[in-house]
């Protein structure tokens, strides 16, 4: 066989583990002409969820489940490409929508989690990870016009004014209590988000990920 590594000639270099071993020539690497990986067992993918949504970061997860992080990383990626939201069926329904303020590598990146709940069910609606623009909270404010609402509930800032109708659109001190106190709960629970620690989030799409994992697998 050729070296993985250099294209050279390798030869054959005893056998481990009744695998046959071969080392290049030139480079003197040993190495296996085919590589099987261990399939990781579906109950790490469980755990990882589980972890995941109880505030354990990569590390974290990769330690207690005796994997590597890109493995953890992996699996979460999977999980999260196969989950949607649940489709929500209900009409004339009252809702809050909020921004919560996060960064990816370091904090001149800022990133938000834009994301709308149902005020009396506290269950979320939609959410959108990225920068704080009309576009993209105009992504979840569609969502809510679908069902119809009631009333939606939302900060003073100027680009929900343009958005949401004036009839519908409820704008007073305190008024988005619940989704305040939601936003705590995910500072709780997703270990990323967590501030005063030395956590955060190297790539935007695992962010989105791993809220995936939380509002969607739970
Ligand atoms: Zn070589």
């Amino acid at each position: 066989m050729n070296c993985n590594y250099c294209r050279n000639a390798c030869v054959k270099s005893g056998i481990r583990k009744g695998v046959q071993r071969y080392r290049c020539k030139f480079c003197k690497k040993y190495q296996q002409a085919n590589y099987v990986k261990p399939r990781i067992p579906q109950e790490k993918y469980e755990w990882t969820i589980k972890l995941n949504n109880e505030g354990c970061g990569i590390s974290n997860i990769a330690r207690l489940l005796k994997i590597s992080k890109s493995s953890v990383q992996r699996i979460i990626e999977r999980v999260a490409a196969n989950l949607q939201m649940p489709q929500v069926n209900e009409r004339g329904q009252s809702y809050e929508i909020d921004e919560l303020h996060t960064f990816c590598t370091n904090k001149k990146n800022e990133l938000w989690l834009i994301y709308a709940i149902n005020r009396k069910s506290k269950r979320i609606i939609d959410f959108f990870v990225g920068r704080r623009t009309k576009e993209n909270i105009a992504k979840v404010v569609s969502t809510l016009q679908k069902l119809q609402p009631k009333h939606i509930y939302s900060d003073k800032s100027n680009i929900y004014e343009n958005l949401i109708s004036k009839n519908i659109h409820k704008i007073y001190p305190r008024c988005t209590n619940y989704i305040e106190r939601a936003n705590l709960t995910l500072r709780m629970h997703i270990k990323r988000l967590s501030r005063k620690t030395i956590c955060f989030t190297k790539s935007a799409i695992m962010l989105k990920n791993c809220v995936q994992l939380y509002y969607c697998a739970a």
